[in-house]
């Protein structure tokens, strides 16, 4: 094959445990909208409506290996760069039309994630009824853990998902808390696009959601998963 320009290297995340210094590459990255109640309702809404979706670019993922603590610039145009902590899954099989009974066998793996969002451009959107791409798909929005096989996970409804922000604790939850299961995202999901392998879906954050600037130190884990650490540095 020979192209006309040179092609940017495709997206990839590092995987750990059984696959450990393998590749995990990024196909597109699917996010969730308020699938925790508390955030549901801190954001000015009931909890109780059906899911939806919207997405970011496959190299909006900021990948950064387990013991090491990646580095974000702090993007442009926000003076409300928020932390959205959420569990992130891994597709390795596609298909469309999943039923949710089925949808785990598509699961390669999971990883913890940070869905970094410009508020303030988020919150303009809404009000104009725009699309949300510059508030939520900008480069680096979308930091990551390494992947961890999904038959290396025990997942329940008592897992913990955290995140402190200079050591204290801003977010936590369980996954037990997610008002559509990784299952029922599936189904959902594969309605509306035929999933690929590579696909990463960003499940949702629970409530905590705030501010962090310029260095500041974040560090997301996912009991029995992974942990994610970076730091906020200035715009390049
Ligand atoms: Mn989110």
């Amino acid at each position: 094959m020979t192209f006309v320009i040179n092609p940017v290297p495709a997206a990839a995340v590092p995987v750990q445990g059984g696959a450990a210094g393998a590749l995990f590459p990024v196909h597109r990255i699917y996010c969730v909208g308020r699938n925790y109640v508390e955030h549901a309702i801190e954001m000015g809404h009931s909890g109780r409506e059906a899911p939806f979706f919207f997405m970011k670019p496959a190299d909006a993922v900021l990948p950064v290996a387990e013991g090491t603590v990646g580095a974000m610039h702090y993007p442009t145009l926000t003076k409300s760069l928020h932390h959205e902590l959420e569990l992130v899954v891994a597709i390795g099989k596609g298909g469309r039309d999943i039923p949710a009974a089925q949808a785990l066998e598509h699961v390669w793996g999971y990883a913890i994630g940070l869905d970094m969002t410009r508020r303030d451009l988020q919150n303009d959107a809404k009000k104009q009824g725009r699309p949300w791409c510059i508030s939520k798909g900008f480069d680096e929005s979308a930091p990551i853990g390494p992947i961890r096989r999904a038959e290396d996970c025990s997942l329940t409804p008592d897992t913990k998902i955290s995140l402190l922000v200079n050591g204290q604790p801003r977010q936590a939850s369980t996954l037990g808390k997610l008002i559509w299961s990784v299952a029922e995202i599936i189904e959902h999901l594969s309605k509306a696009w035929e999933l690929q392998p590579g696909d990463l879906i960003y499940t949702g954050t629970p409530e905590g959601v705030a501010a962090v600037e310029v260095g500041d130190t974040l560090r997301a884990s996912l009991e029995g998963v992974g942990t994610l650490e970076v730091k906020l540095i200035p715009a390049a």
